[in-house]
């Protein structure tokens, strides 16, 4: 392991131990389930003026999979709905192993790349992310 990935590992574990923004408050949220792992979270965000005021969530699933959310939760949160949903696709990009058009934006989520390298994992990594585009995208659960 290079120090790199020893520094990524630190983050992915920072945020599965100490999840930030956990807890819903009763925003309009999106349920997801990633059957081939067990991984199940809520994402709500508060909207306003076109700008993400606040992402929240719950859930439990692998430590993959949590602190993505977390992550997730902090990069998008001060974002326009359009960045956002730009920022999203670039993950999905960077967890395949392709090339992102604005790595700024991604910030800590920059560590999610070695995820490419295991692709069973992608869902994992992705869940969170898909249940916010979901909910910009104006689909959401009762
Ligand atoms: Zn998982």
């Amino acid at each position: 392991m290079n120090n790199l990935e020893f520094l990524y590992r630190q983050i992915i574990m920072d945020h599965y131990k100490n999840p930030r923004n956990k807890g819903l408050k009763g925003y309009n949220h999106v349920h997801l389930h990633n059957p081939s792992c067990g991984d199940d979270v809520i994402v709500e965000a508060k909207v306003e003026n076109d700008v993400i005021q606040e992402i929240n969530h719950t859930g439990s699933g692998c430590a993959i999979c949590c602190s993505s959310t977390s992550v997730m939760s902090e990069v998008l949160a001060g974002k326009t709905t359009q960045q956002a949903l730009d920022t999203i696709q670039d993950f999905y990009h960077l967890v395949k192993g392709e090339p992102v058009q604005n790595e700024e934006a991604l910030g800590d989520a920059l560590v999610y790349q070695g995820v490419s390298q295991f692709p069973a994992r992608y869902k994992c990594a992705v869940l969170a992310w898909k249940a916010l585009e979901q909910l910009l995208k104006g689909e959401q659960d009762e």
